[in-house]
């Protein structure tokens, strides 16, 4: 799996993967070692939740992810897979919350994590209708509100109550994308060209 990005000069990248949007005070102090020994002593938070270390060398890669791997760093895959899932507290921490959100993103990288997909895909989960995640400018957004609000390129589609049944339409959403989808083609565009109608319809009889 790819894990660093070109980056100016001779430098190349790599980005730390949250858990529903958490780390650990553990992997926070493994970062900064990281950091330190192989880049500037740098990092910078991304828009997707993952701590991003900028200036390492081609010759320390596999010192990075031997180092990663020790520590309980996981790093992100570069191309076309599910990005990290991101996830605001939820109800376990935030008192507005409605759903465990981030349980919800564990699970859904879980099941799709390092998937080989046509294009990137981006899922964001925010625990009640104040969506301070602001799932809706992702591919799939969900939304505690009075169940699970599923939202396809911040369309809304259906409210569900269960988390199996969570699972099963986005597992039918990603895996309908896998297949039918163009080489390089975004959900949004994806959507455009099959229909939302029949897309809706091939999920809903999954
Ligand atoms: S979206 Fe709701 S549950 Fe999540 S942090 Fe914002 S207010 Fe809290």
């Amino acid at each position: 799996m790819k894990h660093f990005v070109k980056q100016r000069g001779n430098f190349f990248g790599v980005r730390v993967k949250s858990s529903g949007g958490e780390f650990t005070a553990a992997q926070f102090g493994a970062i900064q070692t990281l950091a330190e020994t192989f880049g500037r002593g740098q990092v910078h938070v991304t828009s997707r939740q993952e701590i991003s270390v900028p200036f390492i060398a081609e010759e320390n890669f596999d010192a990075v992810e031997n180092f990663c791997a020790n520590h309980g760093l996981e790093l992100c895959t570069i191309g076309s897979t599910l990005k990290t899932v991101t996830s605001c507290q939820g109800r376990e921490v935030c008192r507005s919350g409605l759903i465990d959100a981030p349980k919800i993103a564990r699970e859904i990288e879980r099941r799709h994590a390092n998937k080989s997909l046509p294009a990137k895909f981006l899922i964001g989960v925010t625990g009640c209708p104040h969506n301070c995640m602001k799932v809706d400018t992702n591919d799939i957004g969900i939304v505690g509100a009075g169940g699970y609000k599923i939202l396809f390129c911040g369309r809304e589609f259906l409210t569900v109550r269960d988390e199996a049944t969570l699972y099963s339409i986005v597992d039918a959403a990603i895996n309908f994308f896998a297949t039918n989808a163009h080489n390089g083609e975004r959900f949004k565009k994806f959507l455009e060209r099959v229909g939302v109608d029949e897309f809706t319809k091939h999920i809903r009889h999954e």
